[in-house]
């Protein structure tokens, strides 16, 4: 059985990135930049007042309190007609550009008008107070987005300021979503007793979009060889990965590994060492990634995660495809019994300077309503099979609230 980083590195090998295409920046949040992007100009694009206040010379002010004459104003916008001489001022709104012959800005709130003509500047300035230099931020050509970073809003601000209205992006994978078992209902309808809600269904399409791709939702197929099959034919048509969650384990209805088998895919891996979700499917038919995630809820959205996340980003050309891991403090004791790599459910905290986990009660890996109260897995390696109170541990943080929403 390989080991979850053997695993991970299997899929990420197979998760070459998609071509790239143009998008405006107004459609570029969360997609992966296929570029490397460079200031057009110097940023700032000249040397601009930092403050409201009056433009002057430094050496002029150095035994403030004095006059000055006040020689005109700049306002944002502006480009200043005039140069500043001794014993002159200009006044100047934030963001203007410094006229020639000033060498600092003293703030509005340390002058003090003396008519109409002058002000009194009540305090001496440095150089360059209160200025943000020409090309202090960035310079013209040098690079300020890497390709490979996923874009948020903070990214859109650098694409926006270097005159980016278009952006090369990575291609949205295409992921088709199959659900299989005899015993799953659509969310709409009303479940017999011995029938189950799709959850998984719209759980693993909603992870799948949160992480750049576009999804096809396929439904249930019931768990009959022949109609696994189908199933699986239309779901890889057109896709970049499907993914097929329950119908992998090794009962006598678990008909995805046959019917790949049937389909001529190849498989690379059909199980690994991790809990939970030790039956996990991974393979490939053509050109399209197909993940078989186990059945049970946490298992599904956890393997995706780790798994199925990890290549759409890798698909994307993403840099960084894995969640982010922390450590943390344990406030409650973990256990793992399993003999596998474990995630478990936790809460983590920041308190008194460092970050805490409590465990979370969970039923095992169909208690969704606890997975989803979690903000972290505590990860516990195979060997360790308990770590107590007050035990350092590794978590991978979900991306989900730290803070005390309530949940
Ligand atoms: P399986 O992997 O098919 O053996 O399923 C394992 C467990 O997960 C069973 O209890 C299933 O009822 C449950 N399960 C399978 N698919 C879904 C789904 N789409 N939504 C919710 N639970 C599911
Ligand atoms: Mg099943």
């Amino acid at each position: 059985m390989l080991s979850v980083d053997e695993a991970l590195a299997a899929v990420l090998r197979e998760a070459k990135p998609l071509p790239a295409e143009e998008v405006a920046l107004d459609a570029a949040l969360s997609r992966v930049l296929a570029e490397e992007i460079a200031a057009d100009r110097d940023l700032p694009p000249f040397d601009r007042s930092a403050m409201d206040g009056y433009a002057l010379r430094a050496a002029d002010v150095a035994g403030a309190p004095c006059a000055l004459e006040v020689v005109g104003e700049v306002r944002a916008g502006e480009w200043p007609g005039l140069e500043i001489r001794a014993g002159q001022a200009m006044k100047i709104m934030t963001g203007a550009p410094l006229p020639p012959g000033a060498t600092a800005v003293q703030q509005l709130e340390k002058t003090r008008p003396l008519d109409e003509f002058r002000v009194t500047i009540e305090a001496p300035v440095d150089e360059r107070q209160n200025v943000a230099p020409r090309g202090s931020e960035v310079r013209a050509g040098e690079r300020v987005l890497e390709r490979g970073r996923t874009i948020d809003p903070a990214a859109i601000a650098v694409l926006a300021a270097t005159g980016h209205d278009r952006v090369r992006v990575a291609r949205r994978p295409r992921v088709a979503v199959l659900v299989t078992g005899d015993e799953i209902v659509d969310v709409a309808a009303a479940p017999g007793p011995s029938q189950i809600r799709n959850s998984n269904g719209p759980a693993v399409a909603a992870q799948a979009r949160l992480a750049g791709a576009s999804v096809r939702l396929l439904g249930v197929a019931p768990d009959r060889p022949d109609a696994t099959l189908a199933a699986l034919r239309d779901g890889v048509a057109g896709s970049d990965v499907l993914v097929v969650s329950g119908g992998v384990s090794a009962g006598d209805y678990d008909f995805v590994e046959p019917a790949l088998a049937e389909l001529g895919a190849t498989v690379v891996f059909t199980a690994v060492a991790i809990k939970p979700g030790s039956p996990l499917v991974f393979g490939r038919a053509g050109e399209t990634l197909i993940f078989g995630l186990p059945g049970n809820p946490v298992s599904a959205q956890v393997t995706f995660d780790l798994f199925v996340r990890a290549a759409l980003l890798g698909l994307q050309g993403a840099r960084v495809t894995s969640r982010p891991r922390v450590g943390v403090e344990l406030a409650t004791a973990f256990k793992n019994r399993s003999g596998r790599r474990c995630h478990l459910p936790a809460r983590i905290r920041y308190e008194e300077g460092r970050l805490v986990a409590r465990g979370l009660r969970s039923s095992g890996s169909g208690d969704l309503v606890a997975h989803s109260r979690a903000n972290a897995l505590v990860v516990l390696e195979a060997e360790r099979r308990q770590a107590a109170q007050g035990e350092h541990a590794e978590a991978l943080l979900l991306g989900r609230f730290l803070e005390d929403d309530g949940a």
